[in-house]
Formats: C-alpha cells, sequence, structure tokens
C-alpha cells in the first residue's frame, strides 16, 4: 500500500543554487518565455567565460548544485564542456533544463552519471502543449525524453500551469509515468517576460483555482511513485514567511553578467550583483533587490505584491486573506510503501 509523505522544502543554509543561463538564443518562442533580451542581453557566453564563471560560484564548503538554462541550453555547441567542468569544480549536482530539443548531439556527448535531464513540457497532448510551446513541439519532446530514460539519464519534467492548461494538469501524471521520468515539477506562471504584457493577466490562477486543482493532482502523480514538487504559494497561518534572498544562496546569473538572488526581480536592473569584464564579482552599484527583501510586510512576499497584486485580495477590516510565500519555497510530495 502507498501513502504520500507531504512536506515543505525549507531553504538550506549549506546549500548553494547556480541558475547559469549561458545564453539567451532558442528555437522556440513559447507564450509565456520569461526570457527578458533588454534586461538579460543577448549574447552566448565563450567556454572560457563558462569556465571562469562556474569557478567563481564554485564553494567546496557548500552542497553547490548547477542548472543550466538559456534560452536553450542544448544550443551551445559548448554545454558538455560546461557540464563536465562544473562536475571538476565539486557541484554537486548538475542539470541541465532543456525545451526537449537536445541540440548537437547531447546525449551523446554526456553520460547519465554527469547530469539531469529536465524537460519542459505544458500539455498532456500536442494539442495542449503546442499551442503554448510551438507546432510539433510536443513530438520532438516527448521523443527526446524517452531516449533519454532508455539510455539511463535521470530525468525530470517541469509543468507550467496558467489558465491555459490549468484543465489539463490532471492527465499529466500517467503521462510522465508512461515516459519512466522520476520527478514531476509542478511550476506557476510568474508574470515575467513575455507573461508580463498587457494582455497576460488572464493567464495567472486565482487561489481557489490553484488549490482546487494542483494539491490533489500532486498527490495523484504521487500515488503513481512520483517524486513531485509544487511550488508552496500560498502560507497556512502557523507557518513562517521567509524570504529566500535572505535566507538562502541562490544566484540567477545572466549572459550579460547580472546577478539576481530573486527570480521576480529579473525584469529590473535591481540584480544584487554584476560580473564585470574583468571577471570579478562586485556589487551593482545602483538601486539592488536586497533593499526590498527585509521589506516585511502583511502579504508576505513584497515583489509578489509590487508585480502581481492582482493576486491578493484582502478580509472587510483590510487584512490580507492569506500570504503569498517566496517564489521559491516548495512543497514535495512523494509515496512511501508501507
Ligand atoms: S524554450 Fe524556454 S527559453 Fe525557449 S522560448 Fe520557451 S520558455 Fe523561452
Ligand atoms: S520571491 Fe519574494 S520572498 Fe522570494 S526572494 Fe523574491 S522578494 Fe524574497
Amino acid at each position: 500500500m502507498t501513502s504520500p509523505i507531504v512536506r515543505t522544502l525549507a531553504f538550506q543554509p549549506n546549500e548553494r543554487n547556480i541558475f547559469f543561463h549561458i545564453l539567451t538564443a532558442c528555437n522556440l518562442s513559447c507564450r509565456h518565455c520569461y526570457i527578458n533580451p533588454a534586461q538579460h542581453g543577448n549574447n552566448t557566453l565563450t567556454k572560457e567565460i563558462i569556465a571562469d564563471w562556474l569557478t567563481i560560484f564554485a564553494d567546496q564548503d557548500k552542497d553547490s548544485n548547477v542548472i543550466f538554462l538559456g534560452g536553450e541550453p542544448t544550443l551551445h555547441p559548448d554545454l558538455p564542456f560546461a557540464v563536465k567542468k562544473a562536475r571538476q569544480l565539486g557541484y554537486r549536482t548538475v542539470t541541465i533544463d532543456t525545451n526537449g530539443y537536445l541540440h548537437h548531439d547531447l546525449l551523446n556527448k554526456i553520460g547519465p552519471e554527469e547530469a539531469v535531464l529536465s524537460f519542459s513540457l505544458d500539455g498532456p497532448e500536442a494539442a495542449v502543449n503546442d499551442p503554448l510551446r510551438g507546432n510539433g513541439v510536443f513530438e520532438v519532446c516527448t521523443a527526446n525524453i524517452r531516449r533519454a530514460v532508455a539510455l539511463g539519464f535521470e530525468t525530470s519534467l517541469i509543468y507550467t500551469v496558467s489558465s491555459l492548461n490549468i484543465a489539463a494538469l490532471r492527465r499529466m501524471p500517467a503521462l510522465v509515468k508512461a515516459l519512466g521520468i522520476r520527478n514531476f515539477f509542478i511550476q506557476i506562471i510568474g508574470l515575467r517576460g513575455n507573461s508580463a504584457g498587457d494582455d497576460s493577466s488572464g493567464l495567472q490562477l486565482s487561489p481557489e483555482e490553484w488549490l482546487a486543482q494542483v494539491p490533489p493532482v500532486a498527490a495523484e502523480a504521487a500515488a503513481l511513485g512520483l517524486h513531485v514538487i509544487y511550488p508552496k504559494v500560498f502560507l497556512d497561518e502557523s507557518e513562517p514567511f521567509v524570504c529566500a534572498g535572505e535566507a538562502a544562496e541562490n544566484f540567477f546569473i545572466f549572459p550579460n553578467g547580472r546577478v539576481y538572488r530573486c527570480p521576480l526581480c529579473e525584469d529590473f536592473p535591481v540584480h544584487s550583483f554584476e560580473i564585470t569584464a574583468d571577471r570579478y564579482l562586485r556589487p551593482n552599484p545602483g538601486l539592488r533587490e536586497e533593499q526590498f527583501f527585509s521589506l516585511h510586510i502583511p502579504e508576505g512576499c513584497v515583489m509578489n505584491k509590487m508585480l502581481q497584486p492582482s493576486n491578493l485580495s484582502y478580509n472587510s477590516d483590510g487584512r490580507p486573506r492569506y500570504r503569498i510565500s517566496c517564489c521559491l519555497l516548495k512543497q514535495e510530495i512523494m509515496s512511501s510503501m508501507v
């Protein structure tokens, strides 16, 4: 018999996560893409710069993890070099977030023991996925997932939930299981990049929609034996609010040298650090995101209130109906054999 174990994944003081965008170019143009070339640049980092920047952030005293992103990171011909360099530098885990195209014959250039492959798919069939991610994407992505699984790679699937695909979420666990994927990550649409456009407010989910659909589907997926992670989003009365910018070491690195601590800040020049041409990490001399992190408000996350106030609501006495957690706070559900 299987019963799920549910827990909130607290920020770990001894952990460091590097989200390394090695280029911003992509072969797709997804409807909700969060890449913003005006803020993130449009250059492709050289092999030498990738090695130098990985070295800057490697910390042997911490459990350091690196996630390679883009754009589409597999478009970079030196991605296999980057994976191997990260391993040499002692990163505990290496993950590649891909749209599924696996350019440059990636599966034959790295071994299953070198990196986890995390695929983005936003629908259980082409009719839901392809209007969001592009014609033919479902077929290519699922075929490459099957190839990766057959070769022994550990794989994850990221499903970004919006009003356009939430009704199809309940059909995902069976597909994830059938593809042989172990980790199922449900992500919430954020108002960043394309999703911050004028006609996009309809993409967001109400608290009622999220709570009615996501936790039950996560539990069903766990019952199938999948390891499921999804954002906490709404804090319970008893749960403390914690800002990852103050309590965790996450670095979101872009090819123009900007380094953020908070993903919600990425559309603005309020990055914490910048990597300068002489390859040193220096504080951003202008307004920095950390100046927002310490503004404690009853609504929880201050950046959420500034950027996405439409997802807040208040009681008649003016108190918020719920607090919004840090967007980096995750909930985990796993099955356990008893
Ligand atoms: S695959 Fe990723 S980077 Fe490319 S368009 Fe889609 S969301 Fe943007
Ligand atoms: S999402 Fe909110 S709580 Fe999390 S790091 Fe950013 S400002 Fe802090």
